[in-house]
């Protein structure tokens, strides 16, 4: 039922959208109010963000990356680093890998980072950034949502962008209880999001419902009552406002158990690189032993993994740093423990590994996870923790 003339008058107007009638029906009842009210809101509460004070399509590509799944309080600082480093697409397509993964490290989702270097080469090759929605929507690891914002952004050109904020806000103004995670309600939110968008003003108007989204209706106990929308948006009408948008079953999340060492030979240490096909890929880490479960160190060091990492090596001392540190990514839960282990040989080899000196460790792209261990290791050492003395 339309919220609006209630199936009346705007009946035979309905129906051009995936067959959802009443949403569409709602929106020509008066929903062209809607950008105005909202431009006006965002003019009144916009966020002063380093990517909004430019066209450039370069550093917008590299914001709503970094943007995705992580907060904007985060992304700023990683953002403004980024860009003094690699402030055009050429200095970043003329990058080392490993300098552009240090620069993303602690950000999360590093296929992220591998793609928009990949990216940066293609367009650096072909001379020119992509001026058309396909062209961007070529580039490696650029969906439709990413696309969408660099051409209404860069170009003003007319593309709706449907991020989580504006599934929450379209979900709950018109009562949609469609999950934005199927293919249909995908297909739907983004045939919603774009007969609402305003096409006169697409770049001002995306950014207004993507911070509306984000600063007024927020996920949880949003004030509606100072809502600009409190007397036309369904979800508040309807009292249900907790109820949208619709929520979608978490994945049980899988449980791994990595049991780090940190290695030192003398002045050396040893990492390497993690192999496609896993986590991290590409960052460095220390040698690592995985296991079944969570295990002592006598249940660790008896592994056959590690017996053959170690063989041979005398291990002088052993050191915990760390234990039980649960690390919480999209789909898994790692468990992870950190040992300090100090070999006799100061010229000793590990299989695998490459030697390194320790002081050039953070040199490297690792994990939050790793990085954290060494934040760890570098505080003084208490001689009473040496609770395995071998030799
Ligand atoms: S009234 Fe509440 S739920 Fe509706 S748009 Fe405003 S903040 Fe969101």
């Amino acid at each position: 039922m339309c919220f609006s003339c209630f199936g009346g008058a705007c009946r035979e107007r309905k129906g051009t959208v995936s067959g959802e009638n009443d949403y569409l029906c709602r929106k020509k009842c008066g929903m062209d109010r809607f950008a105005d009210k909202l431009i006006a809101w965002y003019r009144r509460h916009r966020r002063e963000l380093p990517w909004r004070e430019t066209r450039d399509p370069y550093r917008i590509w590299v914001s709503e990356v970094i943007l995705q799944q992580t907060r904007v309080a985060q992304g700023y600082d990683y953002y403004c680093r980024f860009i003094r480093r690699f402030p055009d697409v050429e200095s970043l397509a003329g990058a080392g890998e490993d300098e552009v993964m240090r620069y993303w490290q602690g950000l999360g989702y590093y296929s992220r980072a591998r793609n928009l270097h990949t990216a940066a080469k293609a367009v650096a090759g072909a001379g020119a950034f992509p001026t058309t929605f396909e062209g961007v929507r070529r580039l490696k690891g650029v969906g439709d949502y990413t696309a969408a914002a660099i051409c209404a952004f860069a170009y003003d050109m007319p593309c709706a962008v449907v991020d989580g904020n504006v599934y929450r806000v379209l979900s709950r103004y018109l009562g949609v209880d469609e999950d934005a995670g199927t293919s249909k309600g995908k297909k739907l939110f983004a045939a919603l999001a774009h007969e609402m968008l305003d096409k006169e003003r697409p770049a001002e108007y995306n950014q207004a419902i993507m911070d509306f989204g984000a600063l007024q209706c927020v996920p949880s106990s949003p004030d509606c009552g100072m809502c600009p929308f409190a007397g036309e948006c369904s979800a508040f009408r309807q009292g249900r406002v907790g109820e949208f948008p619709r929520k979608r079953r978490k994945p049980k999340l899988a449980d791994r158990y990595f049991n780090y060492m940190y290695v030192c030979a003398g002045a050396y240490t040893f990492i390497r690189k993690r192999m496609p096909g896993d986590i991290w890929q590409n960052l460095y880490e220390f040698p690592l032993v995985e296991t079944e479960k969570a295990v002592t160190w006598p249940e660790l060091s008896a592994t056959p993994a590690f017996r053959t990492l170690f063989a041979g090596k005398g291990i002088l001392s052993v050191r915990p740093v760390a234990s039980g540190v649960r690390h919480v990514l999209s789909h898994r839960v790692v468990h992870a423990d950190c040992y300090a282990v100090e070999l006799s040989d100061p010229g000793a080899e590990l299989p695998g590994f490459r030697r390194i000196l320790a002081e050039d460790f953070d040199k490297f792209p690792v994990s939050r996870l790793v990085s954290r261990f060494f934040s760890l290791l570098l505080k003084p050492i208490n001689q009473e923790s040496l609770i395995y003395v071998i030799e």
